[in-house]
């Protein structure tokens, strides 16, 4: 029979030290070592999904394949493994808690009484397993959110727990990421946090296997030496993980310090070498000396990077693909609404204009003139969902000549409705899980820029939205200009529209930087930085 093998991933002293980056490097290590592997985040919040979180508060959402509605690891999981994943791969406590209480209303649980333990962590076991079962994975890669500790993190530790228990020692692995202080005045490294945070996790049962020691800069012998002595673990179990200047280089770092070898070891594999030379290649493109393009992103949350995680991932990994320094610029649109000179002259040195996805009216005014300012002065623009209906009720407006165009999301009673409602496309109005979500298919027609990028007629790309383009506007719209060139296959619902004289000026329904990878930059934020670099060469007009 298949052993699936199983690796759980927990963090100790402080959130946010790069949990999900270590389990993903792990993955992309084994991923190109030849293994199957499957990830999967069991997050502690009683939300069902994501879905109705503010990415200001928690960082984007990102969305599967399938439509599941996650947090940003899952981004970092799906670009460092090369893999889509699906449902299977994000676990919630709600969810788990759900699935519990609707079995005990069906009287599955019929003369008893439900507990945490065991139904709640049988719950939390049987959902690893399924992921496992239905990707067929040689190793699946499990991270358990939070800090150990955590009041709200039992149930899964005591679920892994019960895993390694169940599956067999040489099946399970748990790997700890740690953080240790520097302490300036006396110039030393503490390994006293790691140790407590090992203690802990010995208290609900687990004994770490591999330590990764996160450090702001260097990690010396002795300091490897103490962890394993104190949180016994062998002294090669312990991997240095200092700050790096790109994430990209962690997955060759752990590999330099054979994490590879060691989880070999204990699954009783032949220790394959993996493949990274894509990541070398990718680490030594980003450290090459390059010339700058200062790219715009115009949007609501500015500054936070977490918001717009896998935009920003996807135009910088364009650009280093290019050979070029991605500078990007955080443009408020609500400044730019109000006149704010500085915004503008920020916005005005950009070379390309990326206005991503959002939701409500806070800031659109603002962005449709940024789509307006793009539109004449013929500065290449990707709008993401959002952003290509901006792109649309700026057309409308100031070329059609359509002074009230608008999307009902953000003026119901306006006459002219360009982006609206679409009552069959949706369930209702409630707002958890309503959104057209997931990947759908786009036809895409040649002689386009869409076309040009793609090289394709079909794509699947995914979606999170409500609202779709008007099509009583779409025939207007097209004598004008536009181009609406990629549609459902139907044709019924529009999914990218461009501006047919323009160097670049594209947007699209759905969000192509969830599709976006380490190793293969998106075709169209390939396309509006290209247009950008092209334009370079164009004799300045004034
Ligand atoms: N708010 C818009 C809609 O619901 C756009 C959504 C988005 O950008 N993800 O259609």
């Amino acid at each position: 029979m298949h052993q699936t093998k199983y690796i759980f991933v927990t963090g100790g002293v402080l959130s946010g030290i790069g949990k999900g980056i270590t389990a993903s490097s792990i993955g992309a290590i084994l991923k190109a070592a030849g293994y199957k592997v499957f990830m999967q985040k069991l997050e502690r919040y009683l939300n069902i999904d994501a879905g109705t979180m503010n990415p200001f508060r928690h960082g984007e959402v990102f969305v599967l394949d399938d439509g599941t509605e996650t947090d940003l690891d899952l981004g970092h999981y799906e670009r460092f493994i090369d893999e889509s994943l699906n449902r299977y791969s994000f676990v919630t406590s709600g969810m788990i808690y759900y699935d519990v209480i609707q079995r005990e209303r069906k009287g599955d649980y019929l003369g008893r009484d439900i507990q945490v333990i065991p139904h709640i962590t049988d719950m939390v076991k049987e959902k690893i397993r399924e992921g496992a079962a239905q990707s067929k994975c040689d190793v699946m890669i499990i991270e358990v959110g939070g800090t150990v500790g955590d009041m709200e993190g039992t149930h899964f530790l005591e679920a892994a727990r019960q895993m390694r228990r169940e599956e067999g020692a040489q099946n399970v692995m748990f790997v700890h990421v740690s953080y240790l202080p520097y302490m300036e005045v006396t110039g030393e490294l503490k390994t006293k946090p790691t140790q407590q945070s090992v203690m802990l996790l010995r208290s609900v049962g687990i004994q770490p296997d591999i330590i990764v020691a996160r450090t702001e800069g260097r990690i010396e012998r002795e300091h490897i030496e103490k962890i394993a002595m104190y949180c016994d673990v062998l002294p090669e179990a312990v991997i240095p993980a200092p700050n790096v200047k790109t994430i990209y280089e962690v997955p060759i770092n752990f590999e330099k310090a054979h994490i590879g070898e060691i989880i070999s070891k204990h699954f009783d594999w032949k220790n394959k070498k993996p493949d990274l030379k894509p990541w070398k290649k990718l680490v030594q493109l980003i450290n090459t000396e390059k010339p700058p393009l200062d790219i715009a992103l115009a949007g609501k949350y500015t500054s936070l990077e977490d918001a717009y995680l896998s935009v920003t991932r996807a135009i910088k990994t364009a650009c280093y693909y290019l050979h070029r320094r991605p500078v990007l610029h955080w443009i408020d649109t609500e400044k730019i609404e109000e006149g704010d000179k500085e915004e503008w002259k920020r916005l005005k040195q950009c070379q390309a204009i990326v206005v991503p996805g959002g939701f409500g009216k806070r800031g659109v005014e603002g962005k449709i003139q940024v789509a307006r300012y793009a539109r004449e002065q013929k500065i290449p623009y990707l709008g993401l969902c959002l952003g290509a209906q901006i792109m649309t009720i700026e057309f409308a407006r100031n070329v059609l000549k359509i002074k009230d165009a608008t999307s009902e999301e953000f003026d119901p009673s306006a006459k002219n409705l360009i982006v609206h409602f679409m009552p069959d496309q949706h369930e209702g109005r409630s707002k958890g899980g309503t959104l057209r979500l997931g990947a759908q298919e786009c036809r895409i027609s040649k002689d386009s820029h869409a076309y040009r990028a793609y090289k394709k007629t079909v794509v699947w790309e995914r979606h999170r939205h409500r609202y779709e383009f008007n099509n009583a506007y779409k025939s207007l719209l097209e004598k004008a200009g536009m181009l609406f060139s990629g549609t459902s296959p139907s044709r019924e619902l529009m999914e990218i529209v461009e501006i047919k004289q323009h160097p670049f000026m594209l947007g699209t329904q759905f969000h192509p930087e969830f599709t976006a990878r380490s190793h293969r930059p998106h075709p169209l934020f390939k396309a509006v930085l290209e247009a950008a670099i092209e334009r370079e060469k164009m004799p300045t007009k004034k």
